[in-house]
């Protein structure tokens, strides 16, 4: 399902690239084990983008700095990103892949744990900021990040959650999970339990790359 081969490599070879820049970072970050998204997912987003035209998108779990740059390249020159990362090793190469970016100016890097990052969004900046989100940083943590991340979208907007399917490890019954995997296991069915629950909030699960969600906030009545 989520990792049939054949599948993945015929998509793939529909793609035609995404310019010289972010092919090289791409086969960088693959060649260095930087986990960034799968290339399946690449259209998906720009789809979502299309569609929605936001303002300004919010990325928690930048890496080296490849899906902020990919969604820049994806957008109009007003588009404002922002993205945060708080891995040290990762921040050096995102920092220098952003400056080194035809999409510096409007790419903007907050170096610091998420949760922190996002309590201090919503003091500084307000509610209801963003229109677009994507969720990809530690995924045991998205249920943690989830109220203000939704507190950040605005009505509207739209979260893009990835690796919510972890491999198929998801559909596995709790008993043939491995212990170490089931904190995450747990906590990202929960994650789409709250998803799929939450008033407001409208969520379809995609087998796409590693398993997306895709919620929109609703417009007020
Ligand atoms: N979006 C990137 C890939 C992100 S990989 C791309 O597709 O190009 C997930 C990243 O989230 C990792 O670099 C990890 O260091 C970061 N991360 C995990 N937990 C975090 C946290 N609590 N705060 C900030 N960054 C976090
Ligand atoms: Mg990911």
């Amino acid at each position: 399902m989520v990792n049939d081969e054949r599948l993945v490599t015929f998509l793939h070879s529909l793609d035609s690239g995404n310019g010289p820049y972010l092919d090289a970072l791409q086969a960088e970050a693959s060649g260095e084990g930087v986990p960034i998204i799968r290339q399946e997912m690449q259209s998906f987003l720009q789809l979502f983008l299309e569609l929605k035209k936001p303002a300004r998108i919010l990325e928690v779990g930048t890496a080296v700095g490849f899906s902020a740059l990919l969604m820049a390249s994806f957008t109009p020159p007003d588009t404002e990103i922002t993205t945060i990362e708080n891995y040290e090793k990762r921040l050096v190469k995102a920092r220098k892949n952003i400056a080194s970016s035809p999409w510096s100016s409007r790419v903007e890097l907050l170096e610091e744990d998420a949760a922190a990052a996002l309590k201090r969004l919503l003091q500084e900046r307000g509610e209801e900021i963003y229109d677009f989100i994507f969720m990809d940083a530690a995924k045991a943590q998205y249920i943690c990040f989830l109220p203000d991340v939704l507190r950040l979208l605005s009505p509207g907007g739209v979260l893009i959650s990835d690796n919510v399917l972890q491999d198929g490890v998801i559909l596995e019954s709790h008993y043939a999970v491995e212990r170490r995997d089931r904190t995450i296991y747990k906590r990202m069915r929960e994650y789409l339990y709250v998803l799929k629950h939450t008033e407001g909030l409208v969520t379809s699960i995609v087998p796409i790359g590693d398993g997306a969600a895709v919620s929109v906030k609703r417009e007020r009545a």
